[in-house]
């Protein structure tokens, strides 16, 4: 039997960074050339299969204005993590990483996050270097920085995946020390049984 996950993640960043595209790409496994804006929060579905285990994914893609922050924030209560975006070819989009932190990190001030550079085939446009993203990730211990380009079809599901791996690895940890306090809790009982026979 494979253990089966149910995961709220989160997919943030400024408005054309490439969020509903990469979304798209990785559930659709298309590039869609998207002009419309995402107004609000839209979410999709997918199912991620490991070795031994499936993870249902339920992905809030969520719009990068700031006029629909309100909505955004209560959006956020319940997720497990989420794939913060920029676009490496913007530098306001690199700066406002930490507004977004911020604001993902209200309820669970640990929630993982990997971040996301975008775009990765305008390469000879990228504004932002790998030492300062690197410096963001690590400043915000973040899980990873990966560079991604949903164009080309580049880390489009390396990105889920790395995510995924992370948490089910978090969970798989926190059932260890489920497993372990009932051991003791058996022992414990077994001890109340030795000593009430004398
Ligand atoms: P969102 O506002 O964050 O959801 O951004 P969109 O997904 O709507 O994308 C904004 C624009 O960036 C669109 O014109 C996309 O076609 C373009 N875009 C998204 N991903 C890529 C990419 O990997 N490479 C390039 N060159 N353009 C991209
Ligand atoms: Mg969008």
């Amino acid at each position: 039997m494979k253990r089966q996950f149910f995961y709220k993640i989160l997919i943030a960043g400024d408005a054309s960074v490439g969020k509903t595209t990469l979304v798209r790409r990785f559930v659709d496994g298309v590039f869609v050339d998207t002009t419309t804006m995402t107004l609000g929060v839209d979410f999709l579905l997918k199912q991620i299969d490991f070795e031994d285990s499936i993870s249902q994914l339920q992905l809030w893609d969520i719009g990068g204005q700031i006029r629909f922050r309100f909505m955004v924030e209560k959006y956020i209560p319940g997720a497990a993590g989420a794939l913060l975006l920029f676009d490496i070819t913007s530098m306001p989009s690199f700066v406002n990483i930490a507004k977004w932190v911020q604001i993902l990190r209200t309820h669970d001030y640990k929630l993982p996050i990997v971040l996301v550079g975008t775009k990765y085939d305008l390469e000879e446009f990228s504004m932002v270097g790998d030492y300062y993203a690197e410096l963001t990730k690590k400043r915000f211990q973040m899980i990873d920085y990966i560079k991604t380009s949903a164009k080309i079809g580049l880390n489009v599901d390396g990105v889920f995946d790395l995510l995924i791996r992370h948490l089910i690895e978090k969970s798989g940890k926190m059932i260890d020390k489920a497993e372990v306090s009932e051991k003791a809790e058996e022992m414990d009982e077994w001890e109340e049984i030795e000593d009430s026979d004398f």
